[in-house]
């Protein structure tokens, strides 16, 4: 049954075939999604007692199935945050399937985990964390940020036995990205919701002032501070030095989602913008958004890994081998015990490239998003809403509500011209741009400023 020559021997090429033409297609076609009764209708019952043949059901992925997914690296997809996986990393994806890495266990896979963790070692370095910090790949920053503040919450429960049973309470600005009202919905855990500055960054002036506000017994509840590192709205950084003092006085954990933004580590020209992110006691960067890497792919980073094992490490007979040993076993720095080993696609692409290659395309990104922001300055049908201080753009058309946007952003689509979706700014509706493709140019982007204009 597993063996593919079983099935057809021209398999194997034609998958093969398939990924490398679509890795050098350049562009890949920008797509648009189909309903439900179009894929019905076009792709037929694909599951079936008898099987379609592997050729078949390629055929049906290719003709029918691939159309209808957007391409998230094509150079024109400024929606939400897109992605830009290198060739390296691609490719590599497919040996880490094909060699059925169990990516749990030192024991299992101690040459994937030891290369894993260099690549972890290099983001650690960028954020100036200590030699002893560490942790792990987990699928995205939703899941990062769920088990920061679960090892947070652990670490405070353990220090504090007192507050065994006590709901706890987490700070976060509003602009924290919706995961993190998420991940305190799943703790069952309270958010003191912050307000943002003008810029929509948390400062720690009014992360103190809103500690300072809460009753003693909520300010006992107060177990972990979220400062982001690049918000997915509007792309600025917190206030990240400021925001580690306000927690370290709260006798607070600091977590830094820098899920977005944290790729600019590696950018000298915006460095300065991430000072204290190495006062974090956990960090996030989702590699698959600004550092060129498959699908998916978070580094959980803790500046106390000891403080993580201990929330997550499972116990049980069957895992007593692995317990008993002194090795570094990713299963214990997430809830999760089988694991791709997801880091993999990234190291390759970085052990092959090298990591002056990563500044440089992250910079790369930075100047067209400058180059944009300065076209937009000079376009009388077009204000820049925030000066950019990462790779996020967002402008307004004058003259135009969230119809005309809407209007606007679903014709673009349908003509291949860009996929832009509009987002929302203290209540407008208003155009965002977001830049993570070194292939992105700023002509391209020049000519949807001028379709904005005409339209
Ligand atoms: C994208 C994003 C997340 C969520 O990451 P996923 O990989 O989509 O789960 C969390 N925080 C920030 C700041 C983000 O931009």
């Amino acid at each position: 049954m597993h063996r593919i020559e079983a099935i057809e021997p021209e398999l194997e090429w034609a998958v093969l075939q398939y990924a490398v033409d679509r890795i050098h297609l350049d562009p890949p076609p920008l797509d648009h999604p189909r309903s439900p009764a179009e894929l019905a209708a076009a792709a037929g019952q694909t599951i079936t007692p008898g099987g379609l043949g592997g050729l078949e059901a390629l055929r049906v992925f290719a003709e029918v199935l691939a159309p209808a997914n957007l391409s998230i690296d094509h150079p024109r997809f400024l929606s939400f945050v897109p992605a830009a996986p290198t060739e390296a990393s691609v490719l590599f994806d497919l040996v880490v399937a094909a060699s059925a890495l169990f990516g749990g266990t030192w024991l299992e896979a101690s040459g994937a985990v030891f290369a894993e963790n260099q690549a972890l070692r290099w983001i650690a370095d960028l954020a100036g964390f200590p030699p002893s910090a560490g942790g792990v790949f987990v699928p995205g920053g939703s899941a990062g940020n769920l088990n920061g503040l679960a090892a947070a919450r652990h670490h405070w429960r353990s220090e504090h036995p007192a507050h065994h049973a006590t709901r706890g309470l987490v700070a976060a600005c509003r602009s924290a990205h919706s995961s993190i009202a998420g991940a305190a919905r799943l703790l069952d855990v309270d958010v003191l919701d912050v307000p943002a500055d003008p810029r929509g960054r948390l400062t720690g002036d009014a992360l103190a002032a809103a500690v300072e506000a809460l009753p003693a017994a909520d300010r006992d509840r107060l177990f972990a501070v979220v400062a982001t590192a690049g918000s997915t709205n509007v792309g600025v950084v917190d206030d990240l030095d400021g925001v580690a003092t306000v927690a370290t006085d709260a006798g607070a954990w600091f977590h830094c989602d820098g899920a977005y933004g944290g790729a600019a580590l590696a950018a000298p020209t915006v460095r300065s913008l991430f000072r204290g992110v190495e006062r974090a006691d956990s960090f996030i960067v989702d590699p698959h958004k600004w550092l060129f890497t498959a699908y998916d792919c978070c580094a959980l980073l803790y500046r106390q890994p000891a403080v993580a094992r201990r929330a997550f490490t499972q116990q049980a007979e069957y895992l007593e081998v692995i317990n008993a040993s002194e090795e570094w076993n990713p299963s214990d720095y997430a809830f999760h015990l089988t694991r791709r080993a997801r880091g993999m696609p990234f190291w390759f692409s970085l052990a092959t490239h090298g990591t002056d290659a990563y500044t440089e395309a992250v910079e790369a990104t930075l100047a067209v998003t400058r180059a944009v922001g300065e076209l937009i300055r000079e376009a009388p049908h077009l204000e820049l809403v925030l000066e950019p201080e990462l790779s996020v753009v967002v402008l307004r058309r004058l003259g135009w509500a969230k119809a005309e946007y809407e209007a606007w952003s679903a014709r673009a689509l349908a003509e291949g011209l860009a996929f832009v979706v509009p987002t929302t700014w203290r209540g407008e509706t208003v155009l965002r741009f977001c830049f993570v493709n070194p292939r992105t140019t700023v002509d391209e982007v020049a000519a949807i400023l001028e379709d904005l204009r005409r339209t």
